[in-house]
């Protein structure tokens, strides 16, 4: 399927360079091979098992044989933790072909903005910020799959610099992943992530450590059932990752551990002082939000004719 968008050549590339080739860059290479967007995927890694896997799997073509295979690419997906970029752009930046595209995965967008405003200069209006919020908490090129984007939002944050003609382009491409776009502001990206997914993710790891660190740890985790379960599935994600992401997005991500913190401290004061019809009140109000979300969920999961 070739994807024509408003007056534009149709969407095909001739050969994508992955940067990162794990969960996310594997399975948005995978995804538009399914779709047949691209004649050839190149890799670009640190890690060279990582990379034999991803060509073993399908997942890439070609293993890049240097930073300098990047100027043959007409699109470039980032898909690094967001820690390397400031080390990875300014290397593929003199390399970035003269018409080619650029998109990032990364997690958080005010740090990734400010690495590409130091280091991209020309190639800057096409570079095209992005974040999938589709993940798991595996990580490698092994657990790269296909359908990873379909149905998941990707949210797009285009600065003032970015060429409307590449973010078309860019937009049309997530889109054949099966993905749904959305466009929003930087800083409100990363506000709106810190709440619903850096805190989370916080919580989990802090969670996990809180019952594992303690004598009685195998005896306590023997009795876990689906709520203790559900509630620390995330602390198995990837720690390189969920660093960068935790100290890209600091400032934000203290505020709202901070408010968090507070509305924690009010439920121990209830807990305390007995007070049940507090506690009941507060119970009520987030199972109604909840209820709400899993229909909301639901509704967008339901495919539309
Ligand atoms: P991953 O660990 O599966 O893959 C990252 C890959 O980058 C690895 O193969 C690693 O070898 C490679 N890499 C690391 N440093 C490198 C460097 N300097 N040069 C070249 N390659 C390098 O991680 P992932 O889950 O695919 O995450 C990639 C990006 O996507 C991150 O920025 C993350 O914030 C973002 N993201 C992740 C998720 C998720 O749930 N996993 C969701 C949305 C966005």
């Amino acid at each position: 399927m070739t994807v024509d968008t408003a007056g534009a050549a149709p969407l095909r590339f001739r050969r994508i360079g992955i940067v990162g080739v794990g969960l996310i860059g594997g399975s948005f290479a995978l995804a538009l091979k399914t779709v047949k967007a691209v004649d050839t995927v190149v890799g670009f890694g640190r890690s060279r098992a990582n990379l034999d896997v991803a060509r073993r799997m399908g997942v890439i073509d070609e293993i890049a044989n240097g930073w300098d295979d990047i100027d043959g690419c007409d699109l470039i997906l980032l898909a690094v933790p967001v820690g390397q970029l400031p080390e990875v752009m300014p290397v593929i930046a003199p390399r970035i072909a003269r018409d080619a595209l650029v998109t990032d995965a990364g997690s958080t967008k005010r740090d990734v903005v400010a690495y590409a405003r130091a280091a991209f200069g020309k190639a800057l209006p096409r570079f095209v910020p992005a974040h999938p919020i589709a993940g798991a908490e595996k990580s490698g090129a092994a657990a790269a799959r296909p359908n990873l984007f379909a149905g998941r939002p990707v949210v797009l944050t285009p600065i003032e610099e970015t060429d409307a003609f590449a973010f078309k382009r860019v937009r049309a491409t997530w889109q054949l992943t099966g993905a749904k776009t959305m466009r929003m502001d930087v800083a409100m990206h990363d506000m709106a992530l810190a709440a619903t997914s850096h805190l989370p993710h916080v919580l989990a790891f802090a969670m996990m450590n809180e019952i594992a660190q303690r004598p009685e740890a195998e005896a306590m985790l023997a009795l876990t059932g689906g709520g203790f379960r559900d509630f620390t599935r995330i602390a198995a994600s990837n720690p390189e990752m969920w660093r960068d992401i935790c100290l890209s997005n600091r400032d934000t991500l203290c505020a709202e551990i901070d408010a968090f913190s507070a509305r924690l401290a009010r439920f121990r004061q209830w807990i305390a002082t007995g007070d049940g019809p507090a506690l009941e009140r507060e119970f009520e109000a987030a199972r109604v939000a909840r209820e709400a979300l899993t229909i909301a969920l639901d509704a967008s999961a339901r495919p539309r004719d």
